[in-house]
């Protein structure tokens, strides 16, 4: 089905509460965002209204997982290993923070999801295309 929303249909429990629904589309591989039916705006962390308009009819959606670095942060523990958190614009107008795989990366790099699993729940992270749009 092709609509104007953001992102492609995804299917997904609807009553399942907001992060649960994250968690579950993640499981599967799929990074998923919630757009509003009224005024179209792509909504991320998941919640239950838009934090636009106020409405409630809010739609899950999956990303293609594909974004540009907003912003990136050396983080250096005293014990454990370093590690970059960055703020992602995905394409399809929403902006999360994550963490990306190497410490070398520029405002403007192109990058990709890349669901980790291993771990208790699962963890979009991002890893460069090799792309930039700087
Ligand atoms: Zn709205």
């Amino acid at each position: 089905m092709v609509d104007d929303l953001p992102g492609s249909v995804v299917d997904v429990p609807t009553d399942a509460a907001p992060h649960k629904a994250y968690t579950a589309l993640l499981e599967r591989g799929v990074l998923g965002f919630q757009a509003c039916s009224d005024c179209r705006s792509a909504i991320f962390p998941p919640r239950g209204r838009c934090h636009r308009c106020g409405a409630d009819a809010l739609l899950w959606r999956a990303s293609a997982g594909l974004g540009t670095v907003y912003s990136a942060t050396a983080i250096t523990p005293r014990v454990e290993r370093s590690y970059t958190v960055v703020l992602i614009d995905l394409d399809e107008g929403y902006r999360m923070m994550s963490r990306i795989d190497r410490s070398e990366v520029a405002i403007g790099d192109r990058v990709v999801v890349d669901v980790w699993t291993k771990g208790e729940e699962p963890l979009p992270l991002f890893i460069q295309t090799g792309v930039s749009n700087a």
